[in-house]
């Protein structure tokens, strides 16, 4: 671990944990969260839960746990170069998709439209808020309290973003949507470290998958000046290896930039504390020409892979799949275990989602076939 900043979240002036506990012996209370994260049930399922391609497609698509090890690699890098708290930004960056849906966005869209429409009072599906519960209610694994009882500045960093709305029911980290103030850098860095993250293993692996071409990236400022760096270095690089090497340039072209720039706003406001950081405005910043080079690539990922036609029709079974079980599951709660039927209409919209989201991709596939399907038998 580098020298911390003054500015950075210092685990012994923590804000706490909801339930008090001792301070742990022969690590920080950071580490000590990181490792309850990693230790817990909702993390272990990020193995089988959708990036973009469903888990089952092909062996090395990224997963939600490999995207979320890349995340924590980039962010420790950041954290290093800028004096934060590496624990820190590696909890919340392990954390920050616990609570996405089996199937990626598409499932999320699918249950939130599920909750809208058939409970309207339950308060919608986000999965950042999701993640939240989890580390705050879900997980079942201690004697004295539900959830994970993570630190605050674990539990700020991993709610991303949320409605004022959700903010006036979260108490301590809802806050700073309402006073419109930032979270801590530790959590601006682990944010940004997901977009280097997932900007650059999408190319990856939808060069991989065939869906898009290295034509069409050699349009995108970002990537053609890496390619043309790389094959200027190495003339005649084996295809195999072009890809990577690219990527790898690219993600330390972005860390580098991000550093620098986040840098140079840290002398500009001069926090001396991490609530001096809350206060200021955002400090973790590409510089403008990186910032239009990403945004250049993330739209044309969004256009060219998120919605090519044959990730569509994942897309669409997914979502098929999630409100066939959702409309279900609530029309008729007798089709639930026990364990998750309630009296209230919306706190039983509410466990619906709770469960659903915790399915795994071929988790949710298998309930539908036994709910669903006639040649599946009454084993269910
Ligand atoms: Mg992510």
């Amino acid at each position: 671990m580098s020298m911390l900043a003054a500015y950075a979240c210092h685990p012994e002036l923590s804000r706490g944990r909801r339930y008090e506990e001792p301070p742990p012996a022969g690590r920080n209370a950071f580490q000590r969260d990181r490792d309850r994260i990693v230790h817990c049930n909702a993390f272990r399922l990020l193995e089988y839960k959708t990036q973009v391609f469903i888990n089952h497609e092909g062996d090395l698509f990224r997963t939600r746990l490999t995207h979320s090890l890349e995340v924590a690699q980039i962010a420790r890098t950041l954290a290093r170069n800028l004096g934060l708290h590496e624990d820190l930004v590696e909890a919340i960056a392990l954390a920050h998709d616990l609570g996405h849906t089996p199937f990626g966005h598409a499932g999320q869209d699918a249950l939130h439209d599920c909750m809208r429409e058939l409970a309207p009072g339950a308060g919608g599906f986000e999965h950042n808020l999701q993640s939240l519960r989890i580390v705050d209610a879900l997980e079942e694994r201690y004697a004295a309290f539900n959830g994970l009882n993570l630190c605050f500045e674990t539990r700020e960093g991993i709610l991303k973003h949320c409605s004022a709305a959700h903010a006036r029911t979260l108490g301590d980290v809802g806050e700073r949507f309402l006073t419109r103030t930032r979270p801590s850098l530790e959590a601006q860095i682990t944010n940004l470290a997901d977009e280097i993250a997932y900007n650059n293993h999408d190319i990856d692996d939808g060069l991989r998958s065939g869906l898009i071409s290295i034509d069409q990236l050699l349009n995108l400022e970002l990537f053609a000046s890496h390619h043309a760096r790389v094959v200027q270095a190495c003339p005649g690089i084996d295809p195999r290896r072009l890809v990577p090497e690219i990527t790898r340039a690219m993600i330390n072209t972005l860390i580098i930039d991000l550093t620098e720039t986040t840098l140079a706003n840290i002398r500009d406001h001069a926090p001396a504390s991490a609530d001096d950081v809350r206060a200021a405005p955002v400090l973790a910043a590409f510089s403008p020409t990186i910032r239009q080079q990403a945004n250049d690539l993330k739209r044309f990922l969004m256009e060219n892979l998120y919605r090519h036609y044959r990730v569509m029709r994942m897309t669409y079974k997914a979502q098929t799949i999630v409100r066939d079980l959702f409309t279900a599951f609530f029309q008729d709660p007798r089709l639930l275990a026990s364990k998750h039927r309630r009296d209230d209409p919306n706190e039983q919209a509410r466990a619906i989602a709770d469960y659903i989201a915790g399915m795994t991709d071929r988790h949710a596939i298998r309930e539908h076939d036994q709910v669903f399907r006639m040649g599946s038998g009454f084993s269910a």
